[in-house]
């Protein structure tokens, strides 16, 4: 039996697994710029806690997440986003009567049940931010601006598309509109959206089958439906946004796949990535806190796919970086153990090659892990007492005298 890893799950052997890294620490130098600060949270919790804030009726509820019953006959799901377990944590840390304001973010692996695809897997990662205690358009439009920023630091081309999906008191009003809508043209919809019709009508305006995108395009839309509030809220928020210079298109249809957000949705979106377009998504979630059991309070944030922003990295060939060590007889081998120790204690990268075979298959060996220089100590180095330094970028070889001089070369 030769086991394989489950479907949908990937391993990510080096360079993927470099690239995934580049991507987390640049995505942390730009929210730690901007004053965020990490939360490191569970990968498992109660499988309530996301019914209750992801929503009943989503698919991530309903078809995707991995529940099981643990030993102690508790239903645990393993967490197929971030956000509910942020708010979790928010409120049972009483985080709101010790901050006015809050700025967190996360990284790490989420879990659902989908068809795996290209950008589409069962373990996936995202990196993420909340803000809690603003309610200030301000902070939508800086929220947004910081997700910009991590996307342009990493050379991601995007779109980006904003939208406002109203509050609790303007929603039902168009609800009412879009259901009355789609009724008379519940024949063109999918069998999923056929029975989404009745307990979340909006949930069809996210829907990813073909028909359903026509309707949908015809559709009335929720910002001619906006109450007052939520009308110059959003207007805000585009007038900020601009101020802040970050380029936005206004899509009336976006909403989002996740019940707990109120105004503000926004999606940065890929041509490059074919059906699985959206590489950061996010919005703002007034009334999660206080659905789960907090006190009233405001609070936005966003994920980014950090798998789908890896298909889009430029490819950048690999820098050689470093020494390697290529030695001939067990003296010089000796010499180059304490070469490398020497080297690794100043800071700079280096190997060695442990099988002793022939100076070509070293000087191969040392290509294929991609040094910058290869020193050499052959017979003639031990019997003159020198080195041989060679650049593998330029070919150049020279002679070096000592360790000093050796530094002062890489
Ligand atoms: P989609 O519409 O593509 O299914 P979503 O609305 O379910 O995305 P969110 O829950 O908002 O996505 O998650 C935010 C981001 O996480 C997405 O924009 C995407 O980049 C990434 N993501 C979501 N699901 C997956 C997955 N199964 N595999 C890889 N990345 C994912
Ligand atoms: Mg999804």
């Amino acid at each position: 039996m030769v086991f394989k890893s489950l479907r949908g799950v990937e391993d990510l052997l080096p360079p993927e697994s470099e690239k995934f890294e580049k991507v987390v620490k640049t995505f942390k130098e730009a929210v730690e710029k901007a004053g965020f600060r990490e939360v490191i949270l569970p990968i498992f919790e109660e499988a309530g806690l996301f019914a209750r804030s992801v929503g009943e009726t989503t698919d991530i509820v309903q078809k995707e997440m991995y529940v099981f019953e643990d030993k102690g006959g508790r239903q645990v799901a393993l967490r197929p986003e971030g956000t509910a377990s942020a708010v979790r944590a928010y409120i049972q840390h009483g985080i709101y009567a010790k901050e006015p304001f809050t700025k967190w973010f996360y990284v790490g692996p989420m879990f659902r049940f989908e068809r795996p695809q290209a950008g589409r897997r069962r373990q996936f990662f995202q990196a993420g931010c909340e803000v809690f205690g603003l309610s200030q358009p301000g902070a939508d439009a800086e929220v947004i601006g910081v997700a910009a920023s991590i996307l342009e630091s990493l050379s991601v081309e995007f779109n980006l598309e904003v939208n406002s999906i109203g509050c609790e008191k303007c929603r039902p009003r168009y609800r009412e509109a879009l259901l009355e809508f789609l009724k008379l043209r519940v024949e063109e919809l999918c069998p999923d959206c056929k029975g989404r019709l009745e307990r979340n009508p909006l949930r069809v305006l996210d829907c990813k089958v073909e028909t359903c995108k026509e309707v949908v395009s015809e559709a009335p839309v929720i910002t001619d439906y906006l109450c007052d509030e939520c009308r110059v809220h959003f207007q805000k928020v585009k007038e900020y946004l601009s101020l802040l210079g970050v380029g936005f298109k206004v899509n009336p249809r976006l909403v989002r796949g996740l019940d707990y957000y109120t105004r503000t949705v926004f999606e940065f979106k890929s041509e490059k990535l074919g059906a699985q377009s959206t590489v950061l998504a996010g919005g703002r979630y007034d009334r999660l806190v206080s659905q789960l059991g907090g006190p009233e309070t405001p609070a936005l944030g966003f994920a980014m796919g950090i798998d789908r922003v890896m298909l889009l990295l430029p490819q950048v060939e690999e820098e050689r970086e470093g020494v390697f060590v290529v030695t001939a007889g067990e003296e010089a081998y000796r010499k180059g153990l304490e070469l490398i120790a020497f080297l690794r204690s100043k800071g700079i990268k280096a190997q060695i090659d442990h099988r002793q075979g022939s100076f070509k298959s070293q000087m191969k060996a040392a290509d294929r892990v991609r040094a910058k220089f290869v020193v050499i100590i052959g017979e003639e180095e031990l019997k003159g007492d020198f080195l041989s330094l060679k650049d593998l970028d330029t070919g150049k070889q020279e002679k070096i005298s000592g360790l000093e001089e050796l530094l002062a070369r890489l």
